[in-house]
């Protein structure tokens, strides 16, 4: 019955505010803007349109609705182009699907039936390296193979030989002989994914001409792999690496987003939001040991999390006013969040709150929504397919060849937990939905107005342009009540006088908020916010 009136009174928030909303609401209510809730795909692992166990541009498409249902109003797909790995991470041409995963036209079509339902596509952009069989680096190796003892290499000749770092030393170990010459190649990732030199303006002139190409396509955006490599430590020259790649791509289309891979520490992140572009992942919240996990773990407390929040928000912004968050639980190169809860639903919930409340682009990796697990520390176990049913049906992917054998996945799949109101699924789809019709959650400004000393419990006002969401915290394992006076005295400090209500909740048990005349009584394990 509680839970009845809850989705009746977001259903009621969800009309109201898609016909007070002025600019072009999409149909989930969302605004089209650079703030979403982006979709992570892995294709190979996601759908499956042809029977032959590997998933497909076109099983994206087929499967838009479920994405959509979800809340999500953005994808990022993982490498698309031709390669000869089955992660797809080094590519041997930039403007071609790998067939495995279809054609040009599926790719085209998937774009137009994205928009059509007002989901923008963002694809990966890998330019730290390329494939070893890339035609770039055989046309160079070939050109050094072919030169004379004591002659040097002359670009004139063959530009390509400047599109990567070629040295007669062996710099370090991640240098690898060319045979047949004098020169090594860096490869710091692998030995078949040498690494580019982004230093020279030929190669980038080549890479702005993919972008393009991409652009020309429909893409709204990338994704940026590895910048904290481009040169090894250097966080200027990738900054700047980015921000030309940006502004070139800018002057195509001025609302086109791009999200970078900085695998580093915050200071870090806040140093390449110097690059003025809008997205940096959020890495110290993800992963095991990552504020979001150890918060719904109760490591960490509400009122750390929340700090830790709005001081990064803060930093960042002195970098880069128009900075987006991009905050995340795990992704491709992580273990699954299953795997920090050990199953544990409950745990699994407030994670996914956690992540849901925080003012940005949430990302969420394929498979999240429905809790599943990775296996041990091997990167195919962590790519395993979709599970969208416990039985066998057409469009099921058989994952990753060399991902470990027999292993089950322990949550329910897709089909039962669209059917179960208290699933992890339900708490994603009311996170997604909320922040869909209620702009302010993704791109207002934190302000505390109350911190419970446990620190468990925690409310601030988060306001964007005019409009201020309250955001309510409670980690603790009790229901809490906070008086009403908090976010009173808080309107009438801004001279308003009117009655807040439950705009939404999402919660462990499934109960919401609830405004007694002096106090706001708080569910255990909940997130909730009042307008
Ligand atoms: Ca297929």
């Amino acid at each position: 019955m509680k839970r009845k009136l809850i989705i009746l009174i977001s259903l009621l928030s969800i009309v109201l505010t898609s016909c007070a909303s002025k600019a072009q609401p999409s149909i989930s209510g969302a605004l089209d803007d650079n703030y979403r809730n982006y979709y992570e795909v892995f294709v190979y692992s996601f759908y499956d349109s042809d029977g032959d166990g590997i998933g497909d541009i076109k099983g994206v498409e087929q499967k838009l609705d479920y994405i959509a249902e979800l809340g999500c109003n953005g994808i990022w797909l993982m490498p698309i182009c031709p390669s000869p790995t089955y992660h797809k991470y080094d590519v041997t041409d930039y403007k071609a699907i790998d067939p495995q995963y279809g054609t040009m036209e599926d790719f085209e079509s998937l774009i137009e039936s994205a928009h059509s339902k007002h989901i923008n596509i963002i694809i990966d952009m890998i330019i730290n390296h390329t494939s070893s069989n890339n035609p770039w680096f055989v046309k160079a190796t070939d050109y050094l193979k072919g030169l004379s003892v004591g002659d040097e290499p002359n670009p004139a000749d063959c530009p390509y030989v400047n599109y990567y770092h070629f040295s007669k030393d062996k710099i370090n170990n991640t240098w690898y002989p060319i045979e047949g010459t004098e020169y090594y190649y860096e490869g710091s990732f692998w030995s078949e994914m040498p690494d580019l030199n982004l230093a020279d303006e030929e190669l980038k002139a080549e890479i702005k001409d993919i972008m393009s190409f991409w652009m020309d396509k429909g893409v709204d955006g990338f994704r940026m792999d590895a910048p904290l490599h481009y040169e090894e430590t250097d966080t200027r020259f990738n900054a700047a690496v980015l921000n030309e790649l940006y502004g070139y791509c800018k002057d195509i289309d001025p609302d086109v987003y791009m999200v970078s891979e900085v695998w580093a520490s915050e200071q870090t992140i806040e140093d390449y939001y110097t690059s003025l572009t809008p997205s940096m992942f959020d890495f110290d919240f993800a992963q095991g040991e990552g504020d979001i996990i150890m918060t719904a773990w109760g490591r960490e407390s509400a009122s750390s999390f929340v700090n830790k929040m709005i001081d990064n928000n803060v930093a960042r912004s002195a970098n880069n006013p128009d900075c987006i968050n991009a905050p995340f639980i795990t992704n491709h190169d992580m273990p699954r969040v299953y795997n920090a809860y050990n199953g544990k639903q409950d745990k699994m919930k407030i994670a996914a709150m956690l992540l849901l409340s925080m003012p940005g682009s949430p990302f969420i990796y394929y498979g999240e929504e429905i809790g599943m697990m990775s296996y041990g520390p091997k990167d195919e176990n962590k790519r395993l397919a979709m599970y969208w049913s416990d039985k066998a049906q057409s469009g099921m992917c058989m994952g990753p060849a060399d991902a470990d054998k027999d292993i089950n996945q322990k949550c329910k799949p897709v089909d039962k937990q669209l059917k179960d109101k208290d699933s992890l699924y339900y708490i994603y789809k009311t996170g997604l939905q909320l922040r869909n019709n209620n702009p302010e959650i993704a791109r207002g400004n934190d302000e505390i107005l109350y911190e419970s000393s446990s620190g468990n419990t925690v409310i601030t006002a988060r306001t964007w342009e005019d409009k201020t969401v309250f955001v309510i915290y409670n980690t603790s394992d009790e229901t809490v009540k906070v008086p009403k006076s908090v976010i009173s005295e808080y309107l009438s400090s801004k001279g308003l006088t009117k009655d807040v209500t439950v705009t939404g909740t999402m919660s462990v048990s499934g109960d919401g908020v609830k405004i007694r005349k002096e106090e706001i009584i708080i569910p255990a394990d909940s997130v909730a916010y009042l307008k």
